[in-house]
């Protein structure tokens, strides 16, 4: 069994402010943290990590993205979302292959585990080449089949592939995949699809991610329609008895918040949200009415990037700016956001999230040595308002190390980037 000792080493286990260790040590086992603590001195065999200028805390948890579409990042900017949409994104995925979708996703995991993000809830297609990714490069995954059942005349066959792909890869990787059932959104999915979605989830113990309320046309459509809100119309068709992870929560009215409250998070894109111009999410008003809140990218053609620094950043002076109030997601809550926030989106809470002993060894190093971290009063600040994705240092998952010293572990970087280059060409010059 590997053991890992990480010695000298500020920790941030997440769990309260209060609970940060300045120079403390870490014992890993396994793929579990057996110690917590003050430095002490330790007798045995152990790998050591020094940790002198190191700072250590939870992996972070990108609630909500599309991985293999890092392909199209940058490929279409500035644009309205129908358009964009349809002239440019879908034309491009329908050219995917199951082996581009792998290509792409060793791509976006390798962006990942470079910015200290360890888990990530992916909704795309072909989901078999997302989780062939997860499982060669170490990360932790919670995946899913976005199944669109309006326009398809097999609505049924569209809920066998999204349910066989979930039943059959739960549990893969050594437990590091779990999986969901992925109802697109309330507009490409009707009432009675979601009820069915409901009760396969309810009968086989499976979460659901989708998208809700994420512009101003969706909920005004669905007001039209229904006569009722997305979270309403949801509401009714009875899919929050299940354990719901709901991605944007753009455009709420205010019966929504207490209904929000029954899932088990909503996936909060700020930038996304911010380049299609989709608006600002209420983020202060749903955690103030008891929702819990993770941070997502969405996919990187609307963010650009994978990464969650910047939705940390962003989130916090979104909603310091848009309610006048420099006190909204003060510097911790909004990195529990990112960390503990984002596990229990997942229903992960009790395996990540925080550092703590007994919870797996899912950690992340950044080098606080670098000039936008100098001098440093308070490590909380310095990650949300100053750190960059360069400054990890390195990543763990399961106790195993993705990234050590800034130099991949489990991915040869030159080669991943060749093929994806190889796979894009295929697809932009068909
Ligand atoms: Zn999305």
């Amino acid at each position: 069994m590997n053991r890992i000792l990480f010695q000298g080493i500020t920790i941030l286990p997440m769990t309260r402010p209060q609970d940060r260790v300045e120079r403390g040590d870490i014992l890993v086992e396994g793929d579990r943290i057996s110690y917590i603590g003050p430095s002490k001195e330790w007798e045995g065999d152990f790998q050591v990590f020094d940790g002198e200028g190191k700072v250590a805390l939870p992996g972070f948890v990108n609630a909500h993205t599309h991985l293999a579409m890092v392909f199209l990042r940058g490929f279409a900017d500035d644009m309205t979302l129908d358009r964009w949409l349809r002239e440019k994104i879908w034309p491009m995925e329908a050219r995917l292959k199951a082996e581009h979708v792998y290509r792409f996703s060793l791509l976006g995991a390798a962006e990942l585990i470079s910015s200290g993000v360890t888990t990530f809830a992916d909704m795309y297609f072909h989901m078999d080449q997302v989780a062939r990714a997860v499982e060669e490069t170490g990360l932790r995954a919670s995946l899913s089949t976005g199944m669109i059942a309006q326009g398809n005349p097999f609505p049924g066959e569209v809920l066998k592939r999204g349910t066989n792909f979930a039943l059959t890869f739960r549990g893969k990787a050594g437990g590091r995949i779990t999986t969901m059932l992925a109802p697109h959104a309330p507009y490409t999915c009707p009432p009675d699809f979601m009820k069915k979605v409901r009760e396969i989830a309810l009968k086989e113990n499976l979460p659901v991610h989708t998208h809700i309320s994420e512009t101003r046309k969706e909920v005004d459509d669905c007001l039209a329609e229904y006569g009722l809100t997305p979270p309403e119309l949801l509401d009714q068709a009875g899919l929050f008895d299940c354990l719901v992870l709901a991605a944007h929560c753009v455009v709420l009215e205010d019966q929504d918040f207490p209904i929000l409250k029954k899932l088990k998070g909503v996936a909060h894109c700020p930038v996304s949200n911010l380049k299609l111009a989709s608006g600002v999410a209420p983020v202060k008003k749903m955690v103030d009415s008891g929702v819990n809140v993770a941070l997502g990218t969405d996919g990187a053609s609307s963010n650009n990037r994978l990464e969650l620094l910047q939705e940390i950043k962003t989130a916090s002076l979104l909603a310091k700016g848009v309610n006048f109030d420099p006190l909204a997601l003060p510097a911790f809550q909004t990195l529990q956001m990112a960390t503990l926030g984002g596990a229990k989106a997942l229903c992960l809470e009790d395996q990540i999230g925080t550092l703590e002993v007994g919870k797996k060894a899912d950690i992340v190093v950044f080098d606080f040595n670098s000039p936008h971290l100098q001098p440093c009063f308070d490590h909380y600040s310095h990650l949300v308002y100053s750190a960059l994705p360069s400054d990890v240092h390195s990543v763990m998952v399961d106790g195993t190390w993705l990234l050590r010293e800034r130099k991949y572990q489990t991915l040869d970087f030159e080669e991943v980037k060749e093929e994806a280059l190889k796979a894009t060409k295929e697809i932009v010059e068909e």
